[in-house]
């Protein structure tokens, strides 16, 4: 029977450059696949639906959650609701894949629940001054949503330690090579 593949969570604060690095991973090393979460928010500029993300009504979003279709799911930045399709992702591990969740912080510690063995990496920015530049660079967000943003990082660079590993997003490559290293040692 073929290995089931590794369950690898990506947590951080919004802008660290997550989406990027996995998206580095799943194009540049085989046998990664990289989760499409639902959310309620409405698309930004450029995304596809099913693609980016798959959206979702808030009536679709909940009954999906209560007929247990979603593997963890959670309330971001105070506003809407973000979760993680389980039926791909049960597919791709139990087909070998190792697969990525990019999530925010309550759902990882969600999924940790779920899937023990599942690796916990929390990718810090350098220094909390890039990380606000790196959202200022992004433009997508108002000054207010920017506010929100930078506070729901404090908190959740509070809660690093609670990870299996933390890596720093300094660099795309030389980053989603240690993330791949520490799939494969651990
Ligand atoms: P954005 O709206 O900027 O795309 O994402 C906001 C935040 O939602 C990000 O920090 C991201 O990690 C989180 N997020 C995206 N998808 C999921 C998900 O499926 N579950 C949870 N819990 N958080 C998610």
């Amino acid at each position: 029977m073929k290995q089931a593949g590794k369950l690898i969570v990506m947590a951080g604060p919004s802008a660290v450059g997550k989406g990027t690095l996995a998206s580095h991973i799943v194009a540049n090393f085989d046998g990664f696949m990289l989760s499409v979460s639902a959310t309620t928010r409405s698309p930004r500029e450029g995304e596809i639906d099913g693609v980016s993300y798959i959206f979702l009504t808030e009536q679709q979003f909940n009954n999906r959650a209560e007929t247990g279709q979603m593997l963890e799911w959670a309330t971001v930045h105070g506003k809407h609701s973000y979760g993680t399709p389980r039926g791909p992702v049960e597919e791709g591990l139990a087909s070998g894949l190792n697969v990525i969740l990019e999530i925010d912080v309550q759902g990882a510690f969600q999924v940790k629940e779920s899937f023990p063995e599942a690796l916990l990496v929390f990718v810090k920015p350098p220094s909390f001054e890039e990380l606000r530049a790196r959202l200022d660079k992004r433009g997508t967000e108002s000054e207010e949503d920017k506010r929100i943003r930078l506070e729901t990082a404090k908190t959740e660079l509070d809660q690093a330690h609670q990870f299996d590993f933390s890596v720093i997003n300094d660099e795309v490559a030389r980053c989603a090579q240690e993330v791949v290293d520490l799939v494969q040692t651990t």
